[in-house]
């Protein structure tokens, strides 16, 4: 049902991924009179290929070519990435936000007391993870389960719907945050597309947007910007406060795989198990991913012979952590690999198929990279101090694209307790003085 919305609020959040739905969840429940804007859709999550790609492969929406033809994809839909990701999560490196003289401990004990966020049950670990699990630590490597933010007891084994959004609720996503900040008197408006920031002397006054295919000026003393690592420098940009080309990581991923005899099996939670190598930024996890996603990175590197073996193909992922550079522009995103991360995936790559060739694969080959982790296009100590302000006053930003430093970890608890932290100095009145 349409939602009619006031002229003025206390704040405006734009854009509803994790950073933005924590911050406006915090706002709402202290009383602030909150409107999140967010271009996507919030139809309910169907689980199915087709809601999949129409929420993150649109070229130019949720999925952008870089010059080397590589693939970047994000969610533009209510609650953002969070609706199709692997959902693992993994704690905001403390060191990094330290040295910006924030502390984020007090945000991560709240969540962690609320979120679902824990190692699947074994119940829950499919096949293909449970053999790469056990081939990893044959080899002596410190192979763990992984933190997944899911609830075990409505989540299914032999289900790979969680990658094309969960429709049964085992999945956590940030619409669960925009729920409650609505139980809270938060408005939120889909396909509510923010333009610009209007400015009135120095300050930010609200926003200019497109809802439902018109025209809209909002007006609030206090504006959040949360349109994730390409949205927000975007808007920034639109608005004459930013620069037209932002610098940014992505966190590329390439999937190594191979084909054993005695699994049938292809349908699992994917990213059950991995291990971080820290130091040389490098992860790895099992990848199990629904067959049309494995056809299509199959296809695209020109396997054919291995279309219809999905199945019996275990998947590997290797992701690194890429410098900051290449840039995101008014329309287009681009960014290489340079030598410092041809090196890790080549390390990464070797480790991969060390593993696999462990647990019985023959056959292995790699995908071309992708990424999925846009961000640090906006930085703390560049881009907004940390308060998370712009150089306008009343103008904050809350996503992926703060992430000061080059990353390499899942970013969503992390982007809760920013969100968090934001809202309780939003909420404080510390930004108006
Ligand atoms: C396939 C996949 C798997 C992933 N797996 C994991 C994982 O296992 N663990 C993990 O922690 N992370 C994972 N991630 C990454 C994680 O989901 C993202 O890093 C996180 O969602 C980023 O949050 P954000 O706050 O930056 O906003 P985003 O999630 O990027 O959301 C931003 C929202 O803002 C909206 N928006 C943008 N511009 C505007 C505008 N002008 N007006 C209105 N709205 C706008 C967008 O439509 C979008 O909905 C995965 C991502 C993908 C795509």
């Amino acid at each position: 049902m349409p939602i009619t919305l006031h002229e003025s609020y206390d704040v405006i959040v734009a854009g509803s991924g994790p950073g933005g739905a924590s911050t406006a969840r915090e706002l709402a429940r202290r009383g602030l009179r909150v409107l999140v804007l967010e271009q996507g859709s919030a139809a309910p999550l169907k689980g199915t290929l087709a809601q999949m790609a129409a929420i993150a492969a649109v070229p130019g929406r949720g999925a952008f070519f870089h010059s080397d033809a590589s693939l970047m994809v994000s969610g533009i839909t209510a609650g953002g990435s969070s609706a199709i990701n692997f959902a693992t999560a993994a704690p905001p490196p403390a060191a990094m936000f330290a040295a910006h003289g924030i502390d984020l401990a007090p945000a991560l004990a709240e969540l962690s007391a609320e979120l679902p966020m824990a190692p699947l049950p074994d119940n829950l670990v499919g096949p293909m993870a449970t053999r790469m699990m056990q081939a990893a630590r044959s080899l002596s490597l410190p192979w763990r389960k992984l933190d997944k933010m899911i609830r075990p007891q409505s989540c299914r084994s032999g289900c790979w719907r969680c990658v094309y959004g969960c429709p049964f609720g085992a999945k956590w996503t940030a619409r669960d945050l925009l729920d409650e900040a609505c139980v809270h008197g938060a408005q939120v408006a889909d396909r509510a597309q923010v333009q610009r920031v209007l400015v009135e002397n120095g300050r930010a006054a609200g926003v200019e947007a497109t809802i439902g295919g018109r025209p809209r000026t909002i007006r609030a003393p206090l504006v959040v910007l949360s349109g994730g690592g390409v949205g927000s420098p975007r808007i920034l940009h639109r608005s004459g406060l930013g620069p037209r080309r932002a610098p940014f990581f992505s966190d590329p991923v390439v999937a190594v795989m191979g084909t054993v005899d005695d699994i049938d099996g292809g349908a699992e939670v994917p990213m059950a198990a991995g291990m971080v190598l820290h130091d040389e930024g490098i992860s790895l996890a099992d990848l199990t991913l629904p067959r049309p996603m494995y056809q299509a990175f199959a296809a695209q590197v020109g396997r054919l012979d291995r279309l219809f073996a999905h199945s019996r193909t275990l998947s590997m992922m290797v992701k690194i952590r890429d410098e900051i550079g290449g840039a995101v522009g008014p329309r287009w995103v681009s960014k290489r690999l340079g030598d410092v991360e041809r090196a890790r995936f080549a390390r990464g790559i070797a480790l991969a198929g060390d593993i696999l060739r462990q647990a019985g694969a023959r056959g292995i080959f790699k995908t071309w990279h992708f990424a999925a982790h846009p961000g640090g296009s906006v930085r703390i100590g560049h881009g907004v101090n940390s308060d998370l302000r712009t150089a306008t006053a009343g103008l904050y930003v809350c996503d992926a694209s703060v992430i000061p430093d080059p990353w390499g970890l899942p970013p969503t608890l992390t982007l809760l307790c920013l969100g968090k932290r934001l809202g309780q100095h939003l909420s404080s009145g510390a930004a108006a003085r």
